[in-house]
């Protein structure tokens, strides 16, 4: 507990800075990440979270930093309890707490109770280490799909070059402008600004999804068009919020620090889905 608030604390700058950059230029963000070069990677790491809960700064190549919610921020997992998540049919969830205050994949993906338009997601996560003949999508596979349509990969793919299926790809559409992960074992984190599709009156999509993706620091994806659905989601699209889901790929994925700024639609936004009536009652003129 008193790791958490300290962690909590000392992160609470981080975490606003962290928020202004998406809000205010998620370019500037790409331009200070461009400033670490790949050569400069450390050849070892820490190998447990406990050992980096006081690191003041992230660097590529060791796990980020815990960074506790701002104030008003939507907290989805504290550390503590799985009771704002749900497995996807509405049943209790069904992952574990660790004593490391982290949630580990396991019995089924699991959607948040909270729904969701427009918003801001910090999500840290944690991949195990595999055996070198374990390849591919089986290593340390798992997601956040927001509205539980669109996937940002989570895959160890540490020292591999970006891929539209590895780590931070909209899974299958788009590959990360570079490859910003850490080894397995480290503590990383994704930093979203989603934007949902928009809806006409009749239902009809008008804006596909957008999205901003920092991932330990560095962007990778910036203001991205996401035309429909990634495999495995929950549902197609539609007008109306939707849960964040996270996604169980039969491997033990451990998540902490994860919550939401929901975002307020901005002026021209049509939201949809609910077509006003084409007659309006008459009005009642009230007796001379
Ligand atoms: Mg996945």
């Amino acid at each position: 507990m008193i790791r958490r608030r300290f962690a909590r604390s000392a992160g609470c700058l981080a975490a606003a800075a962290t928020w202004l950059l998406l809000a205010v230029d998620v370019a500037r963000a790409q331009e200070s990440a461009a400033t670490r070069s790949a050569a400069t990677l450390p050849t070892t790491a820490p190998t447990t979270a406990a050992a980096t809960t006081t690191a003041s700064s992230p660097t590529i190549g060791s796990s980020t930093p815990p960074i506790g919610a701002p104030i008003g921020a939507t907290v989805l997992f504290d550390g503590e309890k799985t009771d704002g998540w749900t497995t996807r049919d509405g049943k209790p969830c069904t992952w574990k707490v660790l004593e490391d205050e982290s949630m580990v994949a396991g019995g089924g993906d699991i959607i948040s109770k909270e729904l969701f338009g427009d918003v801001q997601l910090h999500v840290e996560f944690w991949l195990p280490k595999f055996p070198p003949n374990v390849t591919g999508q089986a290593r340390g596979n798992s997601g956040v799909y927001l509205q539980g349509r669109y996937e940002i990969q989570i895959l160890d793919t540490y020292g591999l070059p970006a891929e539209k299926h590895g780590c931070g790809a909209i899974y299958g559409k788009k590959k990360p402008k570079e490859s910003a992960c850490t080894p397995p074992e480290t503590w990383q984190s994704y930093d979203i600004k989603f934007k949902a599709p928009k809806f006409d009156e009749d239902g009809n999509k008008t804006k596909s999804a957008r999205v901003s993706v920092i991932h330990n620091g560095v962007t990778i994806h910036d203001d991205v068009e996401i035309d429909g659905p990634t495999r495995a989601g929950m549902q197609e699209e539609k007008p109306g919020p939707a849960p964040v889901m996270l996604q169980d790929h039969g491997n033990p994925v451990r998540f902490r620090n994860i919550y939401a700024i929901p975002m307020k639609p901005e002026p021209g936004d049509n939201r949809g889905g609910s077509k006003p009536p084409t007659t309006r009652p008459a009005a009642v003129r009230p007796a001379l």
